[in-house]
């Protein structure tokens, strides 16, 4: 009886543990591995058709800026869960109301990032900013906001947690809305066209883009032009083409530049009436697709560039006030108990809880001292996060307690938070590189994707004139990963496959 007992328990061990297993995958798409020969033939076609339809970037490695290459991509769409996904899209009107109302509260924001900026430069001189504009009056009191709330689906309660929302240079809705129209395109080419109608439609690109242009109307000048402001160097450039390109489709007789933070010190001054003036152009609209790093300021001059932008009567996205309240801090600062109900209305507030997850502020208190606890006896149960943008500066697994005992006496702390480790479920796919050897045939890989929702808002502090949701994008990253930044490198352009 002794050992039926423990067959029994045994066979209850396998159980849940495949039950576990389950949980921790899901089907892709379609049966998987394909035929060689047909994988052969669909992926050549495949990155043709990227090549063809601006799923590109430039090389890293080649340097010739007449040269782009496609951005890895995954062969077919990832299945995701229609609940979830319908979720997240319906969430974002209130997550841009959310951003909207943190970035005017000046008192949330300061007292949020107050310890950061004790130790963290580059918040400190965002904040500055602020500080100065506030102390000299808002000159422009709208602002534009292009949001992405990125989420990761959560293995054991099979819902979506945010990773977090952008609120400067959120990328990929130029190139994600064509990337919808490459996975119809492959579907067919394998013959399941009864597969398509599960690939959700995606306007990101529009939407965004008709964000700025009502942003250009507001600010009232029919000659004022929107400038892009830009790295040195634009990899991701098919991108932000895409967006300029549909600009100027949307409505022609607006005129696009594109500057970096050296060529606005150099060139741009204020007007009478604080205006932005750049090369005898009014700027009416500054869309930032650089100035979230420290990188992107070589000098005071890019600081200064910065400033007199804030300064001017141009509408930003975002103004600098939008920015703050989009780092970890003040992600985290939301995340305490009762500070959500301050902003939204009861019913929206369990609404953005359940898309929370444990966020955890480092600083030399005894709320920190518990989370440096936490962090050092399970590392891998969490992401530590310094206040930083683009990808690549957390921190993962055993290196969370290397360094969290390393600033445990140190003020440095406040610089960053602990986020508690979504773990995400895997699926097969094929992920195609470029110049990966196996680019004939790829083989199967384990993969997890990262959902991002794009929302368009503009309003100022006393009201919210545009509040939508507008589109979509998913990438995808190998399982063993811990990041997926496709302009970074790791990861790969991918569209959601409902079920
Ligand atoms: P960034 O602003 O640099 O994009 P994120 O907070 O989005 O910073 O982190 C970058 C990446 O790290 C995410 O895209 C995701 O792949 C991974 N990541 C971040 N937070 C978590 C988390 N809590 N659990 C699992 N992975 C995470
Ligand atoms: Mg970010
Ligand atoms: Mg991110």
């Amino acid at each position: 009886q002794k050992r039926r007992h423990v067959e029994n328990s045994v066979a209850n061990v396998k159980k849940t543990n495949k039950g576990k297993m389950d949980q921790n995958r899901m089907a892709p798409c379609l049966q998987l591995p394909l035929d060689n020969k047909l994988l052969e033939n669909v992926i050549e076609k495949a990155k043709d058709w990227a090549l063809m339809h601006g799923a590109c970037m430039r090389s890293r490695t080649n340097l010739n800026k007449d040269v782009l290459q496609f951005a890895p991509f995954v062969l077919l769409p990832s299945t995701f869960p229609r609940r979830e996904f319908k979720k997240a899209v319906e969430i974002q009107p209130i997550l841009n109301e959310l951003v909207h109302k943190v970035a005017h509260d000046y008192e949330f924001l300061s007292s949020s990032l107050k310890s950061t900026n004790t130790v963290d430069h580059f918040t400190r001189r965002l904040f500055e900013i602020y500080e100065t504009v506030r102390k000299d009056g808002i000159t422009q009191p709208t602002s534009l906001g292009l949001l992405r709330s990125d989420y990761l689906l959560n293995c054991d309660s099979g819902t979506i947690k945010q990773v977090e929302i952008n609120t400067v240079a959120s990328s990929f809705g130029g190139i994600s809305t064509h990337l919808g129209h490459y996975h119809r395109y492959v579907l067919q080419e394998l013959g399941r066209m009864d597969m398509i109608q599960n690939l959700p439609e995606n306007h990101a690109l529009q939407g965004l883009c008709q964000g700025m242009l009502e942003a250009w109307k507001l600010y009232n000048n029919e000659k004022a032009v929107i400038m892009f402001v830009v790295e040195d160097v634009t990899y991701n450039i098919c991108d932000q083409r895409f967006h300029e390109f549909e600009l100027r489709s949307q409505n022609p007789n607006v005129p696009v530049i594109r500057r970096n933070l050296t060529q606005i010190s150099e060139r741009a001054k204020l007007g009478s009436k604080k205006e932005l003036i750049l090369d005898d152009m009014e700027v009416g609209v500054i869309y930032f697709r650089a100035g979230y790093e420290p990188g992107h300021y070589h000098s005071e001059n890019e600081w200064n560039a910065r400033l007199l932008m804030e300064r001017s009567r141009a509408i930003k996205c975002p103004s600098i006030y939008y920015h703050l309240a989009g780092t970890k801090k003040v992600q985290q600062a939301l995340a305490k108990p009762g500070v959500l109900e301050k902003f939204l209305s009861p019913d929206k507030t369990s609404v953005v809880k359940e898309i929370f997850t444990g966020l955890y502020s480092l600083d030399k208190d005894e709320f920190g001292d518990r989370a440096v606890q936490m962090a050092i006896e399970n590392p891998g149960h969490f992401v530590l996060k310094p206040q930083r943008e683009g990808g690549g500066n957390n921190v993962y697994g055993d290196k969370v307690r290397t360094a969290v005992e390393a600033m445990k006496d140190s003020e440095e702390r406040s610089a960053w938070i602990l986020m508690e480790r979504i773990s995400p479920p895997m699926q097969l796919n094929y992920l195609v590189r470029p110049g990966d050897p196996n680019n004939g045939c790829p083989p199967l890989s384990d993969v997890v994707g990262e959902l991002g929702i794009f929302g368009v808002v503009i309003g100022d502090s006393e009201k919210i004139l545009v509040n939508k949701q507008v589109g979509h994008m998913l990438r995808t990253k190998l399982s063993t990963a811990d990041e997926g930044g496709v302009a970074a490198g790791l990861g790969a352009l991918d569209s959601p496959y409902l079920c």
